[in-house]
Order: C-alpha cells, then sequence, then structure tokens
C-alpha cells in the first residue's frame, strides 16, 4: 500500500509498505480521507514527532476490509470513522472514562502510526459506526469537530458578549456550532485575509499589528464575558486577559507555542476581575450519546457539514509538497487563505 512516512524531522517521502496485519480486537480500515491537522505542521518540520518514521494522520474516515476474530460489532463494508486516542485504562481518569485527560496514552498519527496512508488496522473500541446520512468527507472531520464541542461545553453563551480568536478550521466549525444564543460575537486574527466569508452576525476584527491592537484595546478593553483563544499564540494570550471583562472566562483551545510572558499587572487584573481560565484538551469519547463524539454525530445528521470548510483537496501523493507549502506559508492558489486539506486517499493510481 502507499502511504506517506515522516522519516526524519523535515523529511517526508510517499513510501509503498505492505498492508498492516490487524490483531483479534482490530479492524483493517481502508482509509477514504484524511484530514491535515495544523498539528501535524510542528510534528513534522519542528522536532515535534515522538518517534521517526512515523506515519502521521489522526482526522479519518474509511471503510471496514477485515475483521478481527474478537470483533462483534462491526461487518465488512460499514462506514466509519475513529477515535484516535488509545488510552491506559488504568490511571485515574481513563477509570473515570475521561481517556482525553489520559496520562499515559497512545494516538494514532502522532505516538503510533496514522492514516496518511491506504489501510490502518484500527482497535474496535476507538471505531465508530456512520449512518448512511454522513458523508466520509465529512466524517473526517469528526476529531477537530468533537475538540470543537468539548471547548463548547464549558460556557453558556445566552446573552453574552463572545470574542473568538483565530479564524481557521476550528473556529469556523465553532460559529457553526455555537449553541445558545450570544448577545454579540467577534472574531479576531492576524491575518486579514482569514477574516473573510464569516457568518453575517459576526464582526470581524483584525489584529495585525501593534495599533490595530492598540485600537481594539481602546474599544474592547475589558469587555468581553466569553473569550475562546485558537491561535495557541504567545503573544495573543495575554491580550485575552485584556479584553476579558469582569467575571468573565477565556477558554483556552490552542496548543501554545513558545512561552508565555504575562507581566505582573496584567497577572494581578486576573485576580482583580475574578476572571475563570479554563483549558479544554481533545473530546470525550465513552461510547454513549453524551460523549463529545457521538454529539458530532448528531450534528452531522442534521446540519452541520465541516467539509464545507475545507479549503484544499489533494491525493496522498501530493502532502509531502503540500506540507511543505503550509509550512513555508507559501502562497495558496484558492481562496480562502486558511488551509484546511483533506487527503483523498485513491487506491486507483
Ligand atoms: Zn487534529
Ligand atoms: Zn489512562
Amino acid at each position: 500500500m502507499k502511504c506517506v512516512t515522516l522519516l526524519s524531522n523535515a523529511q517526508i517521502e510517499v513510501q509503498e509498505k505492505p498492508i498492516p496485519s490487524f490483531k483479534e480486537d482490530e479492524c483493517l480500515v481502508k482509509i477514504a480521507y484524511a484530514g491535515i491537522c495544523s498539528s501535524d505542521i510542528p510534528r513534522a518540520f519542528m522536532h515535534k514527532a515522538y518517534f521517526y518514521p512515523l506515519v502521521m494522520g489522526h482526522e479519518l474516515s474509511g471503510t471496514v476490509v477485515e475483521i478481527g476474530s474478537d470483533v462483534q460489532n462491526f461487518n465488512i463494508n460499514d462506514k466509519v470513522t475513529l477515535f484516535p486516542l488509545l488510552p491506559c485504562n488504568t490511571c485515574s481518569q481513563c477509570v473515570l472514562n475521561q481517556y482525553q485527560r489520559c496520562s499515559s496514552y497512545q494516538y494514532y498519527g502522532s505516538r503510533c502510526d496514522g492514516g496518511y496512508a491506504e489501510y490502518l488496522a484500527v482497535k474496535k473500541w476507538n471505531l465508530l459506526k456512520l449512518p448512511a446520512a454522513i458523508s466520509l468527507k465529512d466524517a473526517a472531520l469528526f476529531e477537530p469537530s468533537a475538540v470543537v464541542v468539548n471547548a463548547l461545553r464549558k460556557i453558556v453563551f445566552t446573552n453574552k458578549k463572545v470574542l473568538v480568536i483565530g479564524a481557521g478550521f476550528m473556529s469556523r466549525i465553532l460559529l457553526d456550532l455555537f449553541k445558545d444564543n450570544p448577545k454579540e460575537v467577534f472574531i479576531a486574527d492576524r491575518n486579514v485575509d482569514k477574516l473573510t466569508s464569516m457568518p453575517k452576525n459576526v464582526q470581524e476584527i483584525h489584529i495585525g499589528d501593534q495599533e490595530n491592537i492598540d485600537k481594539f484595546l481602546k474599544n474592547y478593553r475589558d469587555y468581553f464575558d466569553v473569550v475562546f483563544e485558537l491561535t495557541g499564540s504567545k503573544e495573543i494570550v495575554p491580550l485575552t486577559i485584556q479584553v476579558a471583562g469582569a467575571n468573565s472566562k477565556i477558554i483556552l483551545v490552542g496548543n501554545v507555542s513558545g512561552d508565555v510572558n504575562i507581566p505582573e499587572k496584567l497577572f494581578s487584573s486576573i485576580l482583580r476581575k475574578e476572571l475563570s481560565i479554563k483549558g479544554t484538551w481533545n473530546s470525550t469519547f465513552y461510547h454513549s450519546p453524551s460523549d463529545d463524539w457521538h454529539t458530532v454525530m448528531e450534528h452531522m445528521k442534521n446540519t452541520f457539514f465541516p467539509s464545507k470548510h475545507v479549503s484544499h483537496y489533494i491525493n496522498l501523493e501530493d502532502v509531502p509538497v503540500f506540507l511543505e507549502k503550509i509550512h513555508k506559508r507559501r502562497e495558496f492558489p484558492l481562496s480562502p487563505t486558511y488551509v484546511k486539506g483533506l487527503i483523498k486517499i485513491d487506491y486507483n493510481t
């Protein structure tokens, strides 16, 4: 089979490998689509991989083609997606079904091989069978959607002034999944080109340079009831504290890159404003209608189609060049300028 292998930092190659064998508690899944996650860029180019060689890819959908002898609830040709985290099942959080907080886990596409490949052997525990109403394109985006659902659970929006910082794919699905009825919604980004085709009721704020930021702060210091931080930028995190109003909540979603420096006076304002700062990590998956993945499934059966926000469809063979382009932020010929790639794994070429 074909797969894309990270051989060492910044060395990515399309390879030919044997189709993986599968254990009695696994299904062999023929991958249909794989989402390119922004976390794959530091993994591939900034020494963030746990080991080499690694096949990345954790946002996946596909079809069951082989079934292990200890698998009961799946059939050949079932359409599936998969929760990529393989928990230890023994730590304090695993026993509470909070597997996303497991202290010692494996992960398809980062801590073990993933789905930038034609086939992947997947534990039955991790598989989620798809109803016919959900397309394989949307199904590959269960993972980022579930991360958003987990973040949205932290807050009630009714009558709140909400700021979302970062205007990429995750923010777009976050706006799609806003539950109750916020009073005002703003979205901010440093890249003005990303602030395109937002929903009508969302006000766009450009924070590209210090002048923009000063202007923003002049009007909106201590203003918002809820601030979502999705960029993970060390410069942006302090800004969330400045624009958060008294008794407000800051939800940290973006995985931070670099050390965040919070000056004394700003830190003190966390206390004075009695802010709540809440981290959110990954998503819940415990085979119940109340977990994040089943919540996403209900949304996808209705009006939630995250694949509409995909900016680029590419073939498996093009992944090395495409990742390099994202890393170097080369101009992309297509709009919008934020990048959410979906790899179509094509078996006939
Ligand atoms: Zn991801
Ligand atoms: Zn655990």
